[in-house]
Order: structure tokens, then C-alpha cells, then sequence
């Protein structure tokens, strides 16, 4: 008896450990991530869908454009994981309703309400809302179903993420019940008029949409006209991205020279930007609608602004003698008015109208030149700006655009947002139309965005801008991100959007606003943050996920205390300069003597070396996994491999002012020589480092993001090769005997234009 109760307890057991092994094997092997992360998922045991490749796709009866799209994305990507594709069927279906997909929109396709109603499955339509979509799965069937086609279209790229959270293990579905929405109607990112986007293709936009795409993103801004005071060749920096008919003279030309490893040449670009050139803003609006991405113009239209100004000198802001100051506009003149909505006209009817597009952002961030002339000088800073923005916006309501955008800065801070400026928009029955966005990128963020007002609010943080970040390089940006969502949820606002210039290697951040756009985040920041991270290093980094967590977290924490040295070494501070005299900043001079000023930075670019170089050691590695996503990783490192050789690079400026400090006070010759072959080794090796980074840009960067980042890499090589020929010199002058002044420091810096 006691040898039986022994021998079931130990069957019991076996079978137990076996089910337990079992059922954590398979949930961990796929463990479902999702971004945006869904509103509400329920995964439940039992038998798994298997995909293969007699699996059925049913789409819905008499199929649109839409419908086939949904189908082919989830096949595609069916195809990478798996190699087969599967059939795509309309109804009526033969045969047993086994070992299918159906996709669809509930109201309009039959097969999956019959399907839902035999499951229970409640299809709550005004819960989903427009964009909301359910995903239901058992062992047999998977039905997908929006209420509308871009609730479908989510749908799909949930079902893409589930696939893919198998990484490879098979293609299985487990038993789960989603149902999602999104908090907030409007996701966006807006893509400034800056290098980078200038250099954009039309594929390359479509890269940018389909990206947009996969984490539910809805509406992309581009900004088409913008000016940015003087930067480089004593030219000031201006943008016009769309040819306008009638003035063929607003274009924007840019110079560019830059040190290419791949042609092994220096390489001069003399260009307009490619939407320019080739014209294709309206093939970007048609191709994002087929992806429920709303295409949109952002035109600054008063702050921002020289080009406009110089062409039409009429029409710029006046000093007090009357003559034109080459910035912004007198809004006193109507000529201002005639030129400014020739051009919106132009913007509307031959890009949005024909793409039904009621979009149009004004900007007028930023105004700090105000006219002086006769009739303005009377008139407060307020009205004219108030003034502005109805104009212009009543001038784009005529002409069908229905939602309209300004920055929120100037009404903020001029403290605007008021009855008044409400009474105001109500009278001009434009209360409807405009939408304010609140932009801030550091910390502490709006107190409020005035909820009580019921205007239209968008928040925007940022997510990354070009490189360097504009205010942070080596750590991401999630808390300006967290705490402009928590505060856009709290005020009911309607959409989020980011300030940034495209870059892939910024995935952290943008999926941290399309998720926490999408799904609101629970009020304890760190634990959101957390959360987030763990979920997402899971996702990107699969099973180096833990590793990658940590390493991002201390960039994080490291990082924004660092800020300011990291941006003193990189070239883009030193690039913008002062006209008056025109005088550039000679790079890496200046940025070294600024680290000199301070006795601790030496000990602080060791400190940032280790930590730096440790992230990029680590990317480069989960590079070799199987399963990190490559294509978002290799972004990661190139960033960072070029931040940590540069920090390399300035230690290595450290070594040679040392050597160059003692050879100045030395007087033998072997001695002096010995020194300056050192001096000329590091300096190589300065070279080199920067090199590298340089290649690995090309190599691993989207070309856009080639021209301009890669020639402010090349100012350090252009300093390093005049730094070998004044060695050279030096050398000459100390074997002949002939040296007599001697320079102060070796570490001066190219004037060069580039
Ligand atoms: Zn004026």
C-alpha cells in the first residue's frame, strides 16, 4: 500500500514538474510584447494556433485596397519568419472554419460575426472607437477586427508583434482576447526642415511612414519652411522644402563637404533638398493615407524667419527708421498677407486639396523681432500676434483646411491663454480649428495647458533631434516624454506629437510616445519608466534584454549630469557662430579650451570614456545574437561608437598639450624630436578614431543622415591633418636648428569651411 501511495506520489510528481516545465517553456519562449502596449489583453493556456502554411487568411467579401494591404503586411512579415506565405481568401469560404485568420472589419464581414457570436465574443464597437480594433484566438481560429479599416490596420500590426514575440520558435498564437484603443486620437512625429530631412528621398519618407505604421502612429508633420540664424559659410540657414510657382526665386541651396571612407574622396554636394528638386511632397501624403498616417505641412509664419524677408523686402518687419530688418514680417502691410497665402494657396491646392488633406500648422514659435514701423509701433506685442494667427487662420478656414497648428510657446509666455483669446477664436468661429502645441524639452515641463479653456491641446516632447540631441547626447528622453503625456492625459489633450529629425537610432523614444500616447501611464514615473524599458530592451534586445536594460539605465543616470561636456566636444555647438564680424569657431580649439576652464573635466571625459565605451562594446556584441533586432540595434551603436571614440579623441588632446607643454621648455634636440613624434602618434591616432566613426556612420546610418553629420565628423580630421603638417614643420625647424618662436599651443583648431 505505502509503496503504491509512493510510486503515484511520484507519478504525480513527474507529471507535475513535466506540465510545470512545460507550460513556463513555451510562455516564456513567447512572451507577448505588443507596442503600443494594448489596453486591455487577457492570454490564457491551453492548445496554441499554429500557423502554416495551408493556414487561410480570410479577408472581408468584395475587398478594398485596405483590406488586401492588411493581408499582405502580416503575410510579408509571415514570409520573413517562416518562408511560405498564406493563401489570402474571400468569402464564402468551403470547408470546415479550421486553421484560419479573419480579418476584417466586424460590421462588414459576416464570417467573422457569425465567428465572434459562436465564441462569446462581445464586439463592443463604441468602446473600440475609430482606430480600435479586438484580436481573438483559439487553437483553431484568429479573428481580427476593427471597426474601422484603420482599427483593422492596428489589428494587423498587433498580430505582426505576436508572430515576432516567438522569435522564431514557430509560429504560434496562443489563446488571448485582445481589445484596444487608443487614449489619445492623434500620434505624431514632426520632422523639422533641417539637415537630415533635406536629404530625404521619397523612399525614405516611406521608410519613415511604414516605421510610423508599426507602432499605430497617425499623422506626420513636415516642416517646409524654417531659418536658423548662420551656421556654416557664412550663410544663413534656410529651408524652403517645396517649390512655389509663382516665385521661383524662394529656394533654399545648400554646400556641403565631407570626408567619405566609401568613395575614399573628400565629397562636395552643391544641392537643393530632394522634396524640392523632385517634387514629391503629395506622393508622401498619398502613400501615408494607405498607412492612416495623415501627411501635414508646418510653415513658420513669423518667428524663424529671414528668407521670406530678404526675397520680399517689402514685407519684413520695419525699425524705427523704417527700413527693413531682414526677419520676420510687418503684419501691418497686406502685401505680407498677399504674398503669405499665394504661397499657403499654392501648399494647399496643389499638395493636400487634390490628397483630401485639411491640415495646416502656422508655427510662429519664437517671434522675438517685432516691426517698428508706423503702424505697428502702436500696437501691443499681443494684438499683433493675436491678430496674426486669425488672419492667417481664417485665410486657411476659407480655403477648406479644418484643423490648423500653432506652437504654444509665445501665447504661454505671453500669457495668452484666456477668456479672451478664447472669446476671440469663438467670435472668428475658428475655436474648432485651431490646435495649440505645447512643446517643452527639459524639465520641469507646463504646470498646466489650461484644460479649462476646452481648446484643442496637443503636448509635444521630444524624442531626438538630429545628432547631437539638441540638449542631451548618450541618454534618451524618456522623462520629458513621460511627463508631457502624463500632463497631455491629465488635460485631455488630443494628440501628442515630438520635435525631432527622423533617426531610427531614436526607436526608444518614439515608441515611449506612441506607447504611453496610446496607453496612458500608470502615475509612478519610475515604475512606468521601468516597466517600459524592461518590456522594450525584451522586445529589441531578446535575450540580452537584462543586460541592455541595465546598460541604458546608467546612460541615463550618467548622462544628463554630463551633458555639458559631451555637448562642448561634439562640433555642432561650435558650429553656429556670430556674423558681426563673420569669425568661426576654430574646432577642437575652442571646445578644449572650454574643458581646460574647468579642473574636474579630464576626470569627468574618463569617467564618461568607460561608461561609453562599455555601452558601445556591448551593442557591437548583441549585434551577434539571434535574436536582438538587428536593424534597431546597429542604430544604437553607431551613436554611441562615434560619442565614445570622440570622447577618446579629447583625452588623447590631453595627452598632446602634455607632451607639447614639455617640449616647450626643453631645450635638447633628441629630446624635443622624441616629443613631437609622440605628439605626431597621438595625433594620428586621433585620426583614426574619428575615422572610424566616420565609416561606421556611413556604413550603418540611413543616407540622409550621411551629408551633415559626416561633415561635422570631418572638421576633426581636417584639424588633425594640419596638426601633422605643423609637427612636420616643427620638426624641420628643430633638426635645422632654425626654431625661434614657438607656437603656444599645438591644439588650436581648422577654420575651414566645410
Ligand atoms: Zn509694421
Amino acid at each position: 500500500m505505502k509503496k503504491i501511495e509512493k510510486l503515484s506520489f511520484f507519478r504525480f510528481l513527474i507529471v507535475y514538474l513535466f506540465f510545470h516545465f512545460f507550460i513556463s517553456i513555451s510562455l516564456s519562449a513567447q512572451e507577448i510584447i505588443i507596442f503600443p502596449q494594448p489596453r486591455k489583453m487577457e492570454i490564457y493556456g491551453g492548445k496554441q494556433f499554429k500557423i502554416r502554411p495551408d493556414t487561410k487568411i480570410i479577408i472581408s467579401p468584395a475587398p478594398t485596397e485596405s483590406d488586401r494591404l492588411s493581408a499582405s503586411e502580416l503575410n510579408d512579415n509571415i514570409y520573413n519568419l517562416a518562408g511560405f506565405q498564406l493563401p489570402v481568401v474571400e468569402p464564402p469560404v468551403q470547408g470546415p472554419l479550421k486553421n484560419i485568420i479573419v480579418i476584417g472589419e466586424y460590421a462588414k464581414s459576416k464570417i467573422l460575426k457569425n465567428l465572434m457570436d459562436k465564441n462569446n465574443i462581445d464586439f463592443n464597437q463604441d468602446e473600440l472607437g475609430e482606430q480600435g480594433y479586438l484580436i481573438f484566438s483559439n487553437s483553431d481560429i484568429v479573428l481580427l477586427s476593427g471597426s474601422k479599416p484603420a482599427g483593422t490596420f492596428y489589428g494587423v500590426q498587433s498580430l505582426i508583434d505576436i508572430i515576432n514575440s516567438g522569435k522564431g520558435k514557430g509560429i504560434n498564437i496562443p489563446n488571448l482576447l485582445i481589445r484596444d484603443f487608443p487614449a489619445l486620437k492623434y500620434r505624431e512625429l514632426f520632422n523639422e526642415d533641417k539637415w537630415g530631412p533635406d536629404w530625404m528621398s521619397l523612399e525614405d519618407y516611406k521608410d519613415m511612414v511604414d516605421y510610423m505604421a508599426r507602432i499605430k502612429m497617425n499623422s506626420l508633420s513636415i516642416g517646409i519652411y524654417g531659418c536658423w540664424g548662420v551656421q556654416y559659410r557664412n550663410e544663413i540657414l534656410e529651408f524652403f522644402l517645396l517649390p512655389v510657382d509663382k516665385y521661383p526665386q524662394i529656394k533654399t541651396p545648400k554646400l556641403i563637404e565631407y570626408y567619405s571612407p566609401e568613395k575614399a574622396e573628400w565629397t562636395k554636394l552643391d544641392y537643393l533638398p530632394k522634396i524640392f528638386e523632385d517634387d514629391f511632397f503629395g506622393e508622401i501624403i498619398k502613400y501615408g493615407k494607405k498607412k492612416y498616417v495623415t501627411v501635414y505641412p508646418k510653415f513658420n509664419s513669423l518667428g524663424h524667419n529671414t528668407l521670406l524677408p530678404r526675397i520680399f523686402p517689402g514685407i519684413s518687419a520695419k525699425d524705427e527708421q523704417g527700413n527693413p530688418t531682414g526677419y520676420g514680417f510687418c503684419t501691418s502691410n497686406n502685401e505680407t498677407y498677399k504674398i503669405l497665402f499665394n504661397i499657403f494657396d499654392n501648399i494647399i491646392d496643389k499638395y493636400l486639396k487634390p490628397n483630401g488633406v485639411d491640415w495646416f500648422d502656422i508655427e510662429l514659435d519664437e517671434v522675438r523681432q517685432w516691426c517698428k514701423c508706423e503702424k505697428c509701433k502702436n500696437l501691443s506685442e499681443e494684438e499683433i500676434y493675436l491678430d496674426h494667427i486669425i488672419k492667417l487662420a481664417k485665410h486657411l478656414k476659407s480655403k477648406g483646411i479644418n484643423h490648423i497648428g500653432v506652437w504654444a510657446d509665445m501665447l504661454n509666455k505671453k500669457k495668452m491663454v484666456n477668456s479672451h483669446l478664447v472669446g476671440k477664436l469663438e467670435k472668428e468661429e475658428l475655436k474648432g480649428n485651431m490646435i495649440l502645441h505645447w512643446w517643452r524639452y527639459t524639465e520641469p515641463i507646463y504646470e498646466t495647458i489650461f484644460p479649462e479653456f476646452s481648446l484643442r491641446n496637443w503636448v509635444v516632447p521630444m524624442t531626438g533631434y538630429t545628432y547631437p540631441y539638441q540638449f542631451y547626447y548618450n541618454c534618451s528622453r524618456l522623462n520629458n516624454v513621460f511627463d508631457m503625456l502624463v500632463l497631455g492625459h491629465k488635460s485631455n489633450a488630443e494628440g501628442a506629437s515630438s520635435y525631432s529629425i527622423y533617426d531610427p537610432a531614436y526607436n526608444l523614444d518614439i515608441t515611449a510616445l506612441s506607447n504611453f500616447a496610446w496607453n496612458p501611464p500608470a502615475s509612478n514615473q519610475e515604475k512606468a519608466l521601468d516597466d517600459y524599458i524592461k518590456s522594450y530592451t525584451k522586445k529589441i534586445f531578446g535575450s540580452q534584454w537584462k543586460e541592455a536594460k541595465l546598460i541604458l539605465e546608467n546612460l541615463d543616470k550618467f548622462y544628463p549630469g554630463n551633458a555639458n561636456i559631451m555637448r562642448t566636444i561634439l562640433y555642432y555647438r561650435h558650429s553656429y557662430v556670430n556674423t558681426k564680424p563673420y569669425k568661426k569657431h576654430p574646432y577642437p580649439e575652442e571646445a578644449f579650451e572650454a574643458l581646460k576652464k574647468n579642473s574636474n573635466s579630464k576626470d569627468q571625459l574618463e569617467k564618461m570614456a568607460g561608461i561609453t565605451n562599455n555601452a558601445a562594446r556591448f551593442f557591437k556584441s548583441a549585434l551577434n545574437s539571434k535574436d536582438t533586432d538587428r536593424k534597431i540595434v546597429i542604430q544604437f551603436y553607431a551613436n554611441i561608437f562615434r560619442a565614445s571614440n570622440l570622447i577618446e579623441e579629447f583625452l588623447l588632446l590631453y595627452d598632446i598639450e602634455e607632451d607639447y607643454q614639455k617640449f616647450k621648455i626643453l631645450s635638447g634636440k633628441a629630446g624635443r624630436l622624441q616629443l613631437l613624434k609622440n605628439i605626431k602618434n597621438t595625433t594620428n591616432k586621433i585620426f583614426s578614431l574619428q575615422m572610424e566613426s566616420i565609416r561606421t556612420w556611413e556604413d550603418v546610418k540611413p543616407q540622409f543622415l550621411h551629408p551633415h553629420c559626416m561633415r561635422n565628423m570631418s572638421f576633426m580630421l581636417k584639424f588633425c591633418e594640419e596638426n601633422i603638417k605643423r609637427i612636420y614643420e616643427l620638426e624641420e625647424k628643430v633638426k635645422n636648428n632654425s626654431l625661434k618662436e614657438i607656437p603656444e599651443s599645438l591644439i588650436t583648431g581648422t577654420n575651414k569651411e566645410l
